[in-house]
């Protein structure tokens, strides 16, 4: 990487750009704003939630050219999704510090390559095949006796173009070209106990720090509940943060990560995804940390010291898709919650439109 990176930290006063304009935009920049920074956001879709608290917007494509020389002039860029076009992040990387680097973008963007870099940075996955077209599924059938979960290789999110095969129930001819004739993978149908994932980050200097992990349940493909503590063993904790070290350090990572994971039965992880951002099942460190994931990313992307993980809290943090959000009023009635909206205009269905958090003491 060439360009301002990693010299001294950002002065306050300084301006991170930030690549899309979502709520985890949104959030990244009211805790950039509370370390004295100034955002700006690179997002096609105008009034975007990020848009609305960060000082300025760049109203044009992830890949303008345009667009990305302005964002340039920033002190430091980040994103908040992993689908950036590699090739804009290259270009911004020549005259800016990007964080994360673009490496975790490569390795997040197509599930084959994100499976085969963590089994080789020494974490587990489910077994997988590529599947490029009918012929290539039926052997993936055969060769998971007809059970896995065949899923796009890029672009998936909240569960989309994934589909879910039981037993040789269905005939698997036209089902590549039905879901877009676009490259696919054959993942093992795995029989998890529970989900949990991990939020972690790593500074400058190579500092490591890990929330603890969240218990998480999906509703229609979509996160519904993140809960911490996460009813899992100790050592299953602990393998949940070498495993984040391996990731990060393999990656020379900085910023923050979301690592999901599947638990077995016998307490162990396999990897399931990895997010190079801030991530939904971490919104509930605004509530139960000092130190949010938000605070944590911006901590990292700047060069300060990063914050303390440590939960003051227990805590569920819950969704609220689409016509959930007229439950706000009725919950700010409730003591200990922290509630967050993300100021999105429609409440269209499946839509996430906020979170809240509620919090109690540890272990009551
Ligand atoms: P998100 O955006 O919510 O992270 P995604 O679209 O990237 O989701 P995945 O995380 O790969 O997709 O899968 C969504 C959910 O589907 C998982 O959280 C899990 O519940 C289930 N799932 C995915 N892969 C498998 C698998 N191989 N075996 C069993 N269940 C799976
Ligand atoms: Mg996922």
């Amino acid at each position: 990487m060439i360009g301002r990176t990693k010299t001294k930290p950002l002065a306050p006063g300084a301006t991170i750009g930030i690549v899309g304009g979502g709520q985890l935009g949104r959030m990244l920049a009211m805790a950039a704003a509370r370390l004295g920074y100034r955002t700006v956001i690179l997002e096609p879709q105008a009034d975007c939630p990020a848009a609305q608290v960060a000082n300025l917007q760049i109203v044009a494509a992830y890949d303008d050219r345009l667009a990305l020389a302005q964002l340039a002039a920033c002190d430091a860029v980040t994103y908040e999704f992993e689908n950036v076009p590699v090739e804009a992040a290259d270009t911004l990387c020549e005259h800016v510090a990007v964080f994360p680097p673009s490496l975790a973008l490569q390795v997040a963007q197509d599930r084959a390559l994100e499976k085969s870099g963590l089994n080789e940075f020494g974490t587990k996955t489910a077994r997988y095949m590529l599947v490029d077209d009918d012929a290539s599924l039926a052997e993936a059938l055969e060769a998971f006796s007809g059970s896995g979960v065949l899923k796009t290789r890029r672009l998936g999110y909240d569960g989309k173009g994934q589909r879910v095969f039981r037993n040789f129930a269905d005939d698997p001819t036209g089902i590549y070209a039905s879901m877009g004739g676009v490259p696919l993978i054959f993942e093992q149908l795995i029989a998890f106990e529970r989900e949990i994932s991990i939020i972690a980050a790593r500074g400058w200097d190579g500092t490591i720090r890990c929330y603890d992990p969240a218990e998480n349940v999906h509703r229609d493909g979509i996160l519904h509940t993140s809960t911490v503590p996460a009813r899992i063993r100790a050592s299953t904790a602990d393998a949940a943060r070498a495993a984040a070290f391996a990731i990060l350090d393999a990656l020379d990572y900085i910023g923050v990560i979301g690592i999901e994971f599947f638990v077995l039965a016998d307490g162990s992880l396999l990897v399931n995804e990895i997010a190079p951002r801030v991530h939904n099942s971490g919104h509930w460190t605004e509530a139960a940390c000092a130190v949010s994931q938000f605070e944590q990313h911006i901590r990292a992307v700047a060069g300060l010291p990063l914050g303390d993980t440590a939960r003051h809290s227990d805590c569920v943090m819950e969704n609220l898709i689409g016509d959930e959000v007229a439950r706000a009023p009725a919950l700010l009635a409730e003591q200990n919650l922290v509630l967050h909206l993300y100021g999105k205009a429609e409440a269209r269905p499946g839509r996430k439109m906020g979170h809240f958090t509620r919090i109690r003491p540890i272990g009551s």
